[in-house]
């Protein structure tokens, strides 16, 4: 059995949902209620692969909402994410996938400090960050639409906002292994680590966004940013491509200009139904198929029998890690979201 831990995306959306995750109760109530929620599972689904193999999974809301990142919250943050893997581990899943903020915040606050939850001690070897499957499927975003949208990548600069995190560190080794782009350009805050990126990388400039974003023929957002941020479309080279891989979505609201596409990153298809809830309340367009790319690795893992954490701490993705998890999507019947 698989798991998947996830959140919602703001207070408002938890409100207008609580209804549909069985949990009525919470609908008026506000961050401190939300913050003594405990995890719970609230969906129960299989799936099938399209080579006939079907296994069973769990959904776990962990009652995280990205407001909590603010100081006055974080302990409760940090709280949600480790108990609701203590109760995925309690459940006897084998391997769960740490959805969205969920490994952001394992990782920013180094909870593999925190073993002990009451009476289980975390076996970190039963949970996965799902990003070598995120920064797989976000690349093979960029190539195929690049190449329907006419944009040539070996004449292209792409723009990976977020590029020292754990999947844009990934986007950007894939980049520069795998293909031809002409000019890779990244941004974050941190300039120590987009250094240091950069030396792995032996390319790459480094710019603030504002200078950067003018530049794009490509843009993959994949910054942790707990709220989208508004850019001016009239900024902008045509085409251009923009892949939105945040969770929340790293822009705050659709761009509609001609000639710039904007496309959600980090989603898959899969080819068979799926009997589950949660994708509907999490706002997917197909929810019986779509899911995010994190999620879909624990299915993948579970699926190959490799029950193991196959995404593990920041900035280790590889290249090779990226084709095998990429081969075992496409064995079972995963596609990138492509319109
Ligand atoms: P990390 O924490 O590893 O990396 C985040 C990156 O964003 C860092 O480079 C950080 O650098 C940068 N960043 C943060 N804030 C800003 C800012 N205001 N401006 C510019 N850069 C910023 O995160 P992950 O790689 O694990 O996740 C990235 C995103 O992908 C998140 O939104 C996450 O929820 C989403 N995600 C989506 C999945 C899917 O299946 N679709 C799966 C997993 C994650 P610095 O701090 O130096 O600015």
């Amino acid at each position: 059995m698989f798991g998947l831990i996830g959140h919602l995306t703001s207070l408002e959306h938890a409100q207008s949902v609580a209804d549909d995750l069985g949990y009525p109760e919470y609908a008026n109530q506000g961050l401190d209620f939300w913050c003594a929620a405990p995890p719970q599972i609230v969906d129960d689904f299989h799936v099938t692969s399209i080579t006939g193999q079907t296994i069973t999974g769990k959904y776990i809301e962990s009652c995280f909402l990205p407001e909590m990142l603010s100081n006055r919250w974080v302990k409760s943050a940090i709280r949600k994410v480790l108990n609701a893997m203590a109760l995925a581990q309690k459940s006897d899943i084998n391997i769960t996938a740490l959805g969205g903020f969920s490994s952001i915040i394992f990782e920013e606050f180094n909870l593999k400090d925190n073993r002990q939850v009451r009476n289980i001690e975390l076996d970190f070897g039963r949970f996965t960050t799902g990003n070598t499957h995120t920064a797989y499927v976000i690349c093979t975003q960029v190539q195929t639409l690049a190449d329907k949208m006419g944009i040539d990548l070996a004449q292209s600069t792409v723009v990976v906002c977020g590029a020292t995190g754990d999947i844009g560190s990934a986007v950007c080794r894939w980049l520069n292994e795998k293909t031809d782009t002409k000019e890779l350009i990244c941004v974050a805050r941190n300039q120590e680590r987009l250094q240091s990126l950069q030396e792995e990388l032996g390319r790459g400039k480094i710019l603030p966004l504002e200078e950067a974003l003018p530049l794009a023929d490509i843009i993959v957002w994949v910054a942790s940013m707990p709220k989208g941020v508004e850019i001016d479309p009239d900024k902008l080279k045509r085409p251009c491509l923009i892949i939105d891989g945040g969770y929340p979505k790293n822009l705050g609201t659709v761009l509609n200009a001609p000639d710039v596409s904007v496309i959600k990153g980090g989603i898959v298809e899969h080819s068979l139904d799926i009997d589950w809830k949660i994708m509907k309340i999490v706002n997917m367009d197909i929810p019986s198929r779509q899911m995010f790319a994190c999620f879909a690795e624990a299915i993948l893992l579970e699926l190959e029998g490799w029950q193991t954490n196959f995404s593990w701490g920041r900035n280790q993705i590889s290249v090779s890690k990226m084709e095998q998890i990429g081969a075992a999507s496409r064995k079972h019947g995963f596609q990138p979201l492509l319109f």
